[in-house]
């Protein structure tokens, strides 16, 4: 048996903002400045709202804890969280502790967090990331509205990551026939959308994206880009390079493709600061990742994938 699990409702398209009904009494969750979250929340249409817009980007299971404790009693009808992946986080585990429905408005787009299952935050200073059906969203609501307040790097480091997730989503062994359907699909739209300057399509295609490798994991790429997040080098940015030379061990079908997308987007070469061998064995533990790659992979293998990027021989 296969099983995907999505949103009950998703929401998206033009207008998908202001066209969605929002329950009253609800509880906005925000990273965002006051100005902008006003922006936003007048763009929505709702009415008789709470705001809570204290949430630390990178936030942790105690900002959690601060929006159960001065909200519980408020008999709240839902929790919305509007923004990026933080603030998608916190309205994901506040909601399902407080068993309240859950309304989730990406405002940046490529992790597909409004699609999945998937929670990070830290505990103990630790990120940590959590899986759990009670985070899926009850309505998603897509709208390529917030694009045009993003900043230009952060746009294209978000497409890759959704590049990145769809095609490796689609190599993933534990994926099937409905998955790789929607990974291809989002890639195919990715792609095209990049390739011929249609920005207004990446919410569309991550969302699709979400969907998919939300529901069979990411891989090697994935795995790899890890050890460039320590540091510091944003996460879709470094995929640029990771998930790259990932297809071309894997031998993708994705592989040409890939590359164009993150030439087209201009992404620089990436350089390791720890020495490869040690950076390897800690990519080695990563058995999340590394284990649903479609090629078994040893420490050599994960070697020569750092020594490439090191040359820039993607
Ligand atoms: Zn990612």
């Amino acid at each position: 048996m296969y099983s995907v699990k999505i949103p009950k409702v998703i929401n998206f398209g033009p207008n998908a903002l202001s066209a969605t009904e929002y329950p009253k009494n609800a509880l906005i969750i925000t990273t965002a400045s006051k100005d902008l979250s006003h922006k936003w929340i007048d763009k929505m249409g709702i009415q008789d709202y709470i705001l809570h817009d204290t949430v630390e980007p990178e936030p942790s299971i105690d900002n959690v804890n601060d929006v159960i404790s001065k909200h519980k009693s408020k008999n709240l009808s839902a929790i919305i969280g509007l923004g990026g992946g933080s603030s998608l986080d916190v309205a994901k585990y506040s909601s399902a502790k407080m068993k309240t429905m859950k309304i989730l408005i990406p405002t940046t787009f490529g992790t597909g967090a409004e699609m999945t299952t998937y929670c990070v935050l830290k505990f103990d200073g630790k990120k940590k990331l959590l899986r759990e059906d009670e985070f899926l969203a009850d309505i998603a609501v897509v709208d390529s509205y917030f694009l045009s307040g993003t900043p230009e790097q952060i746009i294209k480091n978000s497409v890759c990551d959704a590049c990145a997730q769809a095609t490796e989503g689609y190599d993933s062994k534990l994926g099937n026939d409905f998955t790789k359907t929607l990974c291809k699909k989002a890639f195919d739209i990715l792609h095209d959308a990049i390739m011929n300057n249609k920005p207004e399509n990446y919410p569309y295609g991550s969302m699709l994206s979400g969907m998919g490798f939300g529901n069979c994991s990411t891989t090697l790429g994935h795995a790899l880009s890890y050890a460039y997040s320590n540091e510091g080098v944003p996460h879709g940015y470094s995929l640029s390079s990771c998930t790259t030379v990932a297809h071309k061990f894997n031998k993708s079908i994705f592989y040409n493709e890939f590359k164009e997308c993150i030439e087209k987007l201009g992404f620089g070469k990436l350089t390791l600061k720890t020495p490869v061998d040690q950076a390897a064995d800690i990519i080695m533990t990563d058995v999340g990742h590394l284990n649903p790659n479609p090629v078994q992979i040893n420490k050599n293998d994960i070697i020569k994938c750092l020594n490439d990027i090191n040359n820039g021989d993607l």
